[in-house]
């Protein structure tokens, strides 16, 4: 038997409630997995290899991983990619407005900069005066069907919100055991303003972001550019 290779074990905090988890970096072979899956550019195949990857490097249970918010995978991922391969990711950038200067600036950041900003929200939200509906952030397979739906994609948008639904309740009941169809229906019959209320949450859910600031290499202007999102670091 050939010796084990002893690796070194980081400590991180989720974004969420700022439990401390350990993890150790990826090996050669996981980071192989991961760059066929980047290079593919399936949406469904990138969640996969990083659930995998994931469930084998972050001391975690797999079902409690598949649980945590989609940005808690984030984070941990991001926190993963620098302590396995190096802290800095590279990106191109161009200007928003590319009429005077459309040069293609390639700009470093370090990883560990990158935060996910979880602002204190309601995540119970009353529709009318008397019934409301608790909401959590989707899981990372349930945010990766997002991906997937267009605005005419009713039925898929529907069962999405159902999936992140916790329970509906009045001023006599919570009813928490509404079954997924149960749900899509109630959710159909919202009004505008009531459906609009819900997606809110969704459209400001913290993410992986950062600023940053750059000076164009070609015409010298200032300019910035925001990332958000895990795949806006990998560009
Ligand atoms: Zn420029």
């Amino acid at each position: 038997m050939l010796p084990n290779l002893n690796l070194p074990e980081f400590v991180t905090s989720l974004p969420s409630d700022k439990r401390e988890v350990f993890f150790r970096p990826f090996l050669v072979k996981e980071e192989k997995i991961l760059l066929m899956a980047l290079e593919g550019r399936d949406q469904e195949e990138i969640q996969n290899s990083v659930m995998k990857i994931m469930t084998n490097c972050v001391n975690m249970e797999q079902d409690e991983l598949e649980s945590l918010p989609y940005f808690d995978i984030e984070h941990l991922f991001l926190q993963l990619r620098a302590r396995s391969i190096d802290n800095t990711a590279t990106i191109k950038v161009s200007h928003t407005d590319t009429e005077e200067c459309d040069h293609v600036n390639t700009l470093t950041l370090d990883l560990n900069d990158v935060v996910v900003n979880v602002e204190e929200k309601s995540n119970i939200l009353m529709l009318t005066e008397s019934v409301g509906v608790t909401l959590q952030y989707p899981s990372l397979r349930v945010a990766a069907q997002l991906d997937t739906i267009n605005e005419s994609d009713v039925e898929k948008l529907f069962s999405f919100i159902a999936s992140c639904i916790v329970n509906i309740f009045d001023n006599d009941n919570v009813y928490e055991e509404a079954t997924v169809e149960e749900k899509i229906e109630w959710i159909g019959n919202t009004n505008k303003t009531q459906f609009n209320e819900i997606m809110k949450f969704f459209a400001t859910m913290p993410t992986v972001e950062y600023t940053l600031d750059y000076v164009c290499e070609k015409c010298g202007k200032k300019d910035s550019v925001h990332l958000r999102g895990l795949t806006s670091f990998f560009s």
